[in-house]
């Protein structure tokens, strides 16, 4: 398999199709990606563990995992409806207005994907009460261009099926700005697989094992597996974040396109351990690496699981700003991409026991 450079590894990862559950295609992706990397398994649930090549024997030294999440925010089919209509229950967190009038692919049970389109009625059929309501997320119906139940059937569609927004990564290199999907977290699977590739030579002094995860979007539930897994000491998460800058001012953003990973401080599942903060954000500044801080009230990633595992993991988040994540396109940087890889290279090459020990003081 060619290996894709840095930003088709991007671009290839948006496309993938991964509902929460069925992130098969972007497992195959990954497989694929890590000539030479490690040893590659894959558990139960479809998390993919790539253990370093170099790692000491049974993990004798610092662990750090890694994690990145494979799965996206899309439906299931619910329903198959008299007139071919779907209903669908979402799989992650969608607001619904967001929903309507965009292109989807519905997995037939032989694997193959089927176009159709997020509807509702248009307004001339709409009623006064219907207009003032709005749209529901349950009120979300998916037409694959069928006229009747067996017509639906006929096309290989069976409820239990997933749906993932139907969308092509473009990249303008001019702009440096890609459009795409999914780049939650994506974004992070390319970041992780490229800092992976990027530290192949290096002789370090800690193990590392990176954590491809599932169902992330419906409660971190394959990071909770991962860690289980690997029993990390350290944990870095990759991820893609929501970009503030479309809705804050200059001075107040902290996750703006352009200006390198948010490192937060804090979300709604974990306060970043201190030490292990302090210390990334001091290497960032010493390599002139591009980073940005933030202090979230909302959100959370898989972090939220893995820091409470075991003994308590302290873990850092490095997220690439992602305008309009949790909708079907979104703009993201190379730069940003770029700058999260150096800084995550740059942190696992300075790790070592003594940095460790400094943790817990
Ligand atoms: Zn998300």
């Amino acid at each position: 398999m060619t290996q894709l450079d840095f930003k088709d590894l991007i671009m290839a990862f948006s496309d993938a199709k991964g509902a929460p559950g069925f992130e098969h295609e972007v497992a195959k992706l990954v497989t694929e990606q890590s000539e030479g990397l490690g040893e590659i398994a894959k558990d139960t649930m479809g998390n993919v563990y790539i253990d370093r090549k170099g790692n000491s024997e049974d993990h004798s030294r610092l662990l750090i995992q890694l994690d990145a999440h494979m799965d996206e925010v899309a439906f299931i089919v619910h329903t198959i409806m008299d007139n071919g209509m779907l209903t669908v229950a979402p799989l992650g967190g969608w607001v619904a207005h967001n929903v309507m009038a965009h292109k989807m692919l519905v997995r037939t049970a032989d694997g193959n994907y089927v176009p159709g389109l997020t509807v509702s009625k248009p307004p001339h059929y709409m009623s006064e009460a219907e207009k003032k309501a709005g749209v529901t997320i349950d009120s979300v119906l998916i037409d694959v261009g069928t006229s009747s139940y067996d017509e639906t059937v006929a096309l290989g569609i069976e409820i239990g099926e997933p749906i993932v927004p139907d969308v092509t990564c473009t990249y303008d290199e001019e702009r440096d700005l890609l459009m795409g999907k999914a780049f939650d977290c994506r974004s992070g699977c390319a970041n992780m697989l490229e800092t992976m590739r990027r530290l192949k030579d290096d002789e370090l002094e800690v193990d590392v094992v990176a954590a491809f995860s599932t169902q992330e979007e419906v409660g971190t539930r394959g990071a909770i597996v991962t860690t289980n897994t690997i029993q990390p000491d350290l944990a870095i998460v990759f991820e893609g974040c929501p970009a503030d800058d479309p809705y804050v001012g200059q001075k107040a953003q902290q996750s703006a396109l352009g200006k390198g990973p948010n490192l937060r401080h804090v979300d709604a599942k974990m306060i970043t351990h201190p030490k292990f903060q302090r210390f990334t954000i001091d290497i960032a500044k010493a390599n002139d690496i591009l980073h940005q801080r933030g202090v979230r009230t909302g959100g959370a990633t898989n972090g939220g699981a893995i820091h409470i595992s075991s003994q308590g993991i302290p873990t850092i988040v490095l997220g690439v700003p992602v305008r309009y994540i949790h909708t079907h396109y979104g703009y993201a940087k190379m730069i940003d991409h770029e700058e999260t890889v150096r800084l995550a290279t740059e942190v696992i090459r300075a790790l070592n026991d003594s940095v460790y020990d400094t943790f817990s003081e």
